[in-house]
């Protein structure tokens, strides 16, 4: 034999993969792979990801790269693995070699659910950690909420304070461990610790005592506060309506739903009715809240979630709360700790500011929370996730795109679920969710969260792209920060156009496409309020083609919390004052003559009553014609009770409806509403209706791709037969299922504009 052992059948690759690979235990997991295959060289992280360089025999090189693809760990993200053959150097071990720079340009991975293993160790007596409620792994465990700046490591995280001990120590440097350079680790001996204080009596205690205490306050129908990963939750007994009786009037909230967690899926299956796919994202590792039916006779309380049949569940996601759900042996209530609609709350003394009188007691640790971040929520429509909260567990949510970044773009997104996108590169990054910016602590909120992305990715923008919205909070800041900054572009993006595109941002779109933008309020480009919009898109430009036709919303804003006046706005704009004055109805019956007279008044004359084509409002009048007459208790109440009473007295009749002039006109459909026999079955014809408007229009256009986006979307009624009819009539669709359809993708959709205008 002339073939030599070594040289012809081996090879050396140099292999540079970029994505989420860093703190994320890819350099352990390649070590372990190289010690499988027999195979020498080295790792290290570097610039945007890792690079390798690794030889040995022909076939196991091979089957180590595949390897490295199919079968990542399970928080990285591979976007990219870039190999060149480079000659023999003959190596005689695999290493991990410590990097002494990193580019910083690595992504910041979001925070996980406790692991299997680390489960079993938390419940093993006779691991070191048993019943330790800080435990984690490289696998799971807090990321982002813990970060303070890149590179990832300890110095830079709020562990930075809990000097490792000897045996954390010899596990976090041992590349075989499940542990190697998990930056959190921490046991008992030198890790954060629990306390739990008494607001009742002030009475005080300590770690596992600190567990028993609040479990006690708990069972007895106190109302309490725990520290999670991105903040505190509110938490009481999910069965006891008495509590939450007592929750819902302290904390002003009287009908919005409140999620609960439950010890495990077993339990939500005695209480919910769930399907697989419902499953699979309960048990999933980013562990959301998530939207399910509730079984009539389940035992939790009717007020978690008055008047609607769904209700918000999960898991418990870290040690702690899977220890809390243990001895409580009941489902809890955990909802964020703010003020109504101000942001969640991460800090002891702020929660003791704000909610000393709501709470009794709280359960806190030592352990700093450096970025809140708010549980995520999602449902499943038609066998797909639909994500209504980006946050714990997916944000900061990263996307690769093929379009490159030749500058560096931030958009600011919305007023109203915001978030905030930076691009670079081939990388669109979303944030958390920030929420609604109509407090000073919620603004706050969303420039903390800018510094922070900015000092992640060492990041100062060429670029910022905003709404069209003059009043929007973050339209002002970018306004102003432009003006500080004159050698930065602004660019602002119409409101539902930026819906479209945060589709096609998701699902790397570049062609036209037919867009049905429906929403609540955004500020069109004739200054009207938009929001029944079919768009013609493409990533650089678009044209309205459809929309539903103007009606007036008189009082403004007030409207938006009164649908009966949404309900007479309608009416007006389509009868006249006769007609409507010889209607007897409930609706027409709850306004007083003067009340009457003097909103006709305002119709008439333009005061006060903008106009406007949104889908989200329409909703809200038929929701009045249906007999609800009550001013909403949150946003998107009235979707959520017609889409309960639509599956209650569900029928596959339709109203009428008219597309004139490129305007969809409901007159007919109001007609027929009012001489409604039966109220119940309103709902359901009315979603069937809206369905049917999607349907026939996308009809028109068959050799365009569909886009549904907008907060009228969530609706799961509404979706689910809008993606049945697609089906029947095979036309092609997409739907955000990683980003909310709602304004919480607002800003991926502007950064996404500015990659192509660009
Ligand atoms: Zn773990
Ligand atoms: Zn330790
Ligand atoms: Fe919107």
């Amino acid at each position: 034999m002339l073939l030599s052992e070594g040289s012809i059948s081996k090879k050396r690759l140099k292999i540079e993969i970029n994505g989420i690979v860093q703190g994320v235990g890819f350099r352990p997991f390649v070590y372990k792979l190289a010690l499988k295959y027999s195979l020498c060289g080295y790792i290290l992280n570097a610039g945007k990801g890792v690079e390798i360089e690794i030889e040995g025999d022909e076939v196991q090189v091979d089957k180590f790269l595949t390897s490295i693809s199919s079968n990542p760990p399970p928080l990285a993200r591979i976007d990219t693995i870039h190999t060149t053959k480079i000659p023999i150097k003959g190596s005689k071990e695999f290493s991990i070699i410590q990097s002494l720079h990193t580019e910083l340009k690595t992504m910041v991975s979001p925070d996980i659910s406790m692991c299997p293993d680390c489960k079993k160790e938390m419940n093993d007596p006779s691991n070191r950690r048993y019943k330790y409620p800080f435990i984690n792994c490289t696998n799971c465990g807090p990321r982002y909420t813990i970060i303070d700046s890149l590179p990832y490591d300890r110095k830079n995280t709020s562990m930075r304070k809990f000097k490792m001990c000897e045996k954390c120590k010899a596990e976090y440097e041992d590349p075989t461990n499940r542990r190697y350079h998990a930056q959190p680790i921490s046991c008992y001996e030198c890790g954060p610790k629990l306390e739990f204080i008494s607001l009742i009596d002030s009475s005080y205690a300590k770690e596992s005592e600190a567990i028993d205490r609040i479990c006690d306050y708990i069972k007895a129908g106190k109302i309490v506060a725990v520290k999670g990963l991105g903040g505190f939750h509110i938490v009481c007994d999910a069965t006891n309506e008495k509590s939450i009786e007592i929750l819902r009037k302290k904390k002003h909230r009287p009908t919005k739903p409140l999620a609960v967690m439950f010890s495990d899926i077993a339990e939500i299956k005695k209480m919910c009715i769930i399907n697989e796919k419902e499953e699979s994202l309960i048990v999933s590792k980013e562990r959301p809240i998530v939207l399910v039916t509730k079984k009539e006779d389940s035992k939790i309380a009717k007020n978690v979630a008055p008047n609607i049949d769904k209700i918000g569940v999960f898991l418990p996601y870290t040690p702690l709360h899977e220890l809390i759900l243990e001895k409580v042996n009941a489902p809890i209530v955990a909802t964020s700790a703010n003020i109504s609609n101000q942001p969640i709350i991460r800090d002891k003394d702020e929660l003791f500011q704000k909610l000393s009188l709501v709470i009794d007691a709280v359960l806190s640790n030592d352990r700093e929370i450096i970025n809140a971040c708010d549980d995520s929520v999602v449902m499943s429509v038609e066998d797909r996730a639909v994500t209504l909260r980006c946050s714990r567990g997916y944000a900061p949510k990263s996307f690769f795109v093929s379009k490159k970044a030749s500058k560096k773009v931030l958009a600011v997104g919305a007023n109203q679920k915001s978030t905030i996108t930076l691009a670079f590169e081939n990388n669109l990054i979303l944030s958390p969710h920030i929420g609604d910016l109509n407090s000073i602590d919620a603004f706050e909120y969303f420039i903390r969260t800018l510094d922070t992305f900015k000092r992640f990715y060492n990041f100062e923008p060429d670029i910022i792209v905003c709404d069209k919205h003059p009043g929007y909070e973050t339209t002002k800041w970018a306004k102003a920060y432009v003006q500080q900054n004159r050698d930065i572009e602004l660019i602002e993006v119409q409101h539902h156009y930026a819906h479209a595109l945060s589709c096609m941002a998701e699902y790397n779109l570049d062609g036209e496409a037919l867009a049905f933008c429906f929403d609540g309020t955004g500020y069109g480009d004739d200054g009207t309020i938009w929001g029944g919009e079919v768009l013609f898109v493409t990533p650089k430009s678009y044209k309205r083609v459809y929309h539903l036709k103007e009606f007036p919303l008189i009082g403004g804003e007030k409207a938006v919390k009164e649908p009966r006046r949404v309900a007479l706005s309608l009416l007006f704009e389509y009868f006249s004052k006769d007609e409507i004055s010889n209607m007897d109805n409930a609706l027409i019956n709850s306004f007083s003559k003067k009340e009457f007279d003097n909103f006709y008044l305002m119709y008439k004359k333009g005061i006060n009553s903008p106009k406007c084509s949104s889908m989200g409002r329409l909703f809200d009048g038929v929701y009045a014609l249906c007999g609800y007459l009550n001013p909403l208790g949150y946003e998107g109440e009235s979707g959520l009770i017609l889409e309960t009473i639509a599956q209650k007295y569900h029928t596959s009749q339709s109203y009428s409806f008219v597309i004139d002039n490129n305007k969809i006109d409901i007159k007919e459909m109001l007609i027929e509403i009012l001489k409604e026999k039966d109220k119940n079955i309103i709902a359901s014809k009315f979603i069937n209706t809206v369905a049917k408007i999607v349907v026939d229009i996308s009809k028109k256009y068959p050799k365009l791709p569909v886009i549904l986006s907008g907060g009228v979307f969530q609706n799961k009624v509404l979706l689910q037969k809008v993606i049945q009819d697609f089906k029947k009539s095979n036309i092609k669709y997409y739907l955000s299922t990683k980003i909310p359809v709602n304004d919480g993708g607002i800003s991926l959709g502007q950064a996404y504009y500015a990659l192509y205008r660009h």
